[in-house]
């Protein structure tokens, strides 16, 4: 099928019937999708046969690279065994116990229990039912508040996208739902310039303690954040946010959840972002990494806190997806999570490749367009910036990260623009040796960048 169309036959169907996700479907369909036709590894190939280093994993998800043959087999098995069924009806399947009892060994010790989704949306839409009915059976109903961050990202469901923070969601369709109200992101670039980085990260969790006063701590149920903000644009706190976000809600009795979607399963150097920022969240949303993107699968790990609650006194919970639990995609879930110990990706991440990764990426600072560079584990982000000395940002409109990103493009990497933030987070098997090649071509895309900049007189 693949070789009997052209890019030109492909580019012509799709804007004719496919609505791209997070896109101005007029002006796509201008230019025409670059139609992805395989990968390996780290690698992806397009149909005009381009070899493509793929630095974002997919979208965050394919930790184990593309092309492992162990995920390929749990698939394959348990379609032919058994492609579907339930966990309504008082019925189970065992790649669902299976992962239930992997999920429990590797997430921190409070969490022995998991609710399925297939999506990190979904998990966080289970995340505002449950947390609301854990209060209501607690007899405290009036706890419905939760409180996320500006520019947080937590999907793109009516839950999701309330509990997330991103200006330009909410101003379509309504958002965010009541009862969902946010807090600034802890941004030093934005919001702490010239802080001490210590004395910031305690300022910014003290937005929150400055929220649940002015909600009432009576009226608030949660508060929800990644570990390291992801789409936001790789937004790495200081040292001292987390532990300070934490003790605040235990102050105040108050949930605290943490949205591991992309931090989990390795991408921080430990199995997840919790453990790498140093807070005890009551539950945690997964996806992504779960399975390495190879089939939709996410959760919610419910911490023992909630879970005895709802056990011991809960009844039923009307809630729950036709797929909550589905073998196929637990079935790569364990297979990928089996994978992860066998080649110690975690390890290889927090020893290995990760402080490689911050070494380079510390050494673009001299480039002239680089205001900041920060990295965690195998995720990093490069602000570019006007004036350096100043750390004075490029006018939004000029879009300088949409500019470098075309670069990246044009010269075979994928790395995203985030307003001027260029992001990466690679799969985690990549090598040392691949880092390198990798910087060669964000040191390309920075240079051929610089030069446009230069040329169009924006410095
Ligand atoms: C991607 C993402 C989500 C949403 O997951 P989907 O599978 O796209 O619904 C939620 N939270 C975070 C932190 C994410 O990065």
């Amino acid at each position: 099928m693949t070789n009997l169309r052209t890019t030109k036959d492909w580019q012509a169907a799709d804007s004719a019937h496919f609505l791209h996700p997070f896109t101005d479907f007029a002006s796509l369909a201008k230019k025409g999708s670059r139609i992805i036709t395989k990968a390996e590894g780290i690698y992806l190939w397009d149909s005009e046969g381009h070899k493509i280093l793929d630095a974002m994993s997919g979208l965050w998800c394919v930790n184990v690279g593309y092309g492992q043959q162990s995920l390929i087999d749990a698939a394959t098995r348990q379609m032919k065994e058994l492609p579907f069924y339930n966990a309504f009806f008082q019925t189970a399947t065992p790649p669902a116990i299976e992962l239930a009892e992997l999920l429990a060994e590797v997430t921190p010790p409070q969490f022995k229990h998991v609710f399925y989704s297939s999506s990190g949306s979904e998990s966080n839409d289970t995340i505002v039912r449950m947390v609301r009915r854990y209060w209501d059976v607690l007899g405290q109903p009036e706890r419905q508040v939760i409180i996320g961050r500006h520019n947080g990202y937590h999907g793109s469901t009516m839950a999701g996208a309330s509990l997330g923070g991103m200006s330009g969601m909410h101003a379509q369709g309504g958002l965010p739902i009541p009862n969902i109200v946010h807090i600034q992101q802890p941004y030093a670039f934005e919001h702490g310039k010239g802080m001490d980085p210590d004395a910031f990260g305690k300022l910014a969790a003290s937005w929150l303690e400055e929220k649940i006063l002015a909600v009432g701590p009576e009226k608030v149920a949660a508060f929800i954040g990644e570990p390291v903000q992801g789409a936001g644009g790789v937004i790495v706190p200081p040292k001292s946010y987390w532990p300070e976000i934490q003790r605040i809600c235990d102050k105040y009795g108050i949930l605290l959840v943490s949205d591991e979607v992309i931090c989990g399963f390795g991408r921080t150097g430990n199995w997840f972002g919790c453990e790498t920022m140093g807070s005890k969240p009551d539950l945690m949303t997964f996806a992504k990494g779960v399975t390495s993107g190879y089939v939709p699968l996410g959760g919610v790990m419910v911490g023992e806190r909630v879970a005895k609650v709802l056990i011991e006194q809960g009844g039923e919970f009307n809630h729950g997806y036709t797929y909550s639990g589905h073998p196929v995609a637990c079935a790569v879930a364990v297979a990928n999570i089996k994978l992860i110990q066998q080649l110690k990706l975690v390890e290889h991440v927090r020893e290995d490749v990760g402080p490689y990764l911050a070494e380079q990426f510390a050494g673009l600072r001299d480039h002239p367009l680089v205001g900041s560079v920060d990295t965690c584990g195998l995720m990093g982000a490069i602000l570019l910036v006007k004036d350096k000395a100043k750390g004075l940002p490029f006018p939004g409109d000029l879009e300088v990260g949409m500019v470098c990103r075309g670069h990246c493009f044009g010269n075979g990497l994928i790395m995203r623009a985030v307003g001027d933030r260029m992001i990466i987070a690679p799969p985690l098997v990549m090598t040392r040796s691949q880092i390198d090649e990798m910087m060669a071509l964000i040191r390309q895309a920075l240079d051929l960048t610089l030069a446009d900049v230069t040329s169009k007189g924006w410095l």
